[in-house]
């Protein structure tokens, strides 16, 4: 630590954010372009992602890149992690960020939503931390993973004040991935290969964007801080996990959601 206080530095490491192009991932991508590393943004569809990625490389005065790939096809995810290490790499971190939601009755779910949803959320993140691990594996060499899990892993959050709904599969992926990074941690731990998962509660998004206002003040009224978080509020806990003050920390989850209760 120098004497000036507690920086984090990742100068010149290549991160790669999924999803990184909006919401919670651009504050990552952000983040970690502010602190001096190159980014690798993967997104979907959106079709300003190039330009909002650029965009934070020169604010920052770093190497930034979006490269289009859907998280859940795997072929296409290796691809891209070897194209991505190959022009900005060697790749030294990731945040395995990408996540979509179904809001639905359970009774009225089909196949196709909740495939999506798993799709996406639970084998997206998967193929996104094992093509990292390759990698390094292959080159002896550790690294970082950051799964965005939710506190939807641990609690039923409604979405509606008066009506039961919630999001079942959204809830039961983000279980299923807050699981997941224990175990990878645990079996990639030999190759100094470290996995947490950072769990948000309600951060103003286009996610939460889409809930019904009322339902959102509600919510929002019942957090003991009493407000939805900003995105940048997330980004800190990425950067320690992704420094060099974070090399015990490992299968850990990470709740950022202002202290929500079960009852949420
Ligand atoms: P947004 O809906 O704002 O953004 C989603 C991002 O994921 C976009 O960049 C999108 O790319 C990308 N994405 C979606 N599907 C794919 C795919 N198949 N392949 C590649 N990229 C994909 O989400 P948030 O910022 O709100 O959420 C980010 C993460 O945080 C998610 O995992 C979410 O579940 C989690 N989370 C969010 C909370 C919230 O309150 N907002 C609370 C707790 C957890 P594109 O723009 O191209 O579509």
């Amino acid at each position: 630590m120098s004497k000036q206080g507690f920086t984090i530095d990742l100068t010149s490491k290549c991160i790669v954010v999924t999803g990184g192009n909006r919401g919670i991932g651009l504050a990552f991508t952000r983040a970690v372009a502010q602190a001096g590393a190159t980014v690798a943004v993967i997104y979907r569809s959106s079709k300003d992602a190039v330009e909002v990625t650029e965009k934070v490389g020169k604010e920052f005065g770093v190497k930034a890149k979006a490269y289009q790939c859907d998280v859940s096809d795997t072929n296409a995810v290796n691809d891209t992690f070897k194209k991505i290490d190959e022009e900005m790499g060697p790749i030294a971190g990731v945040i395995a960020n990408a996540g979509v939601s179904v809001v639905k009755p359970a009774l009225d779910m089909s196949y196709d939503d909740y495939k999506y949803v798993y799709d996406v959320n639970v084998f997206g993140v998967f193929n996104t931390a094992r093509a990292a691990a390759k990698l390094w594996k292959e080159r002896n060499h550790g690294g970082s993973i950051i799964i965005t899990s939710s506190m939807s892993s641990q609690i039923i959050n409604k979405t509606s004040e008066t009506s039961p709904l919630t999001q079942v599969f959204y809830n039961s992926s983000k279980a299923a991935v807050s699981n997941l990074c224990k175990g990878l941690a645990a079996e990639w731990a030999p190759y100094n290969i470290r996995v947490n998962a950072i769990s948000p509660g309600y951060v103003l998004t286009d996610q939460t964007a889409h809930m019904d206002k009322n339902i959102r003040e509600h919510q929002a009224k019942n957090l003991p801080l009493g407000r939805f978080a900003e995105p940048h509020e997330m980004a800190g806990q990425a950067l320690l996990l992704l420094s060099e003050y974070s090399t015990y920390m490992t299968g850990g989850e990470y709740f950022i959601d202002g202290a929500v209760e079960n009852s949420q």
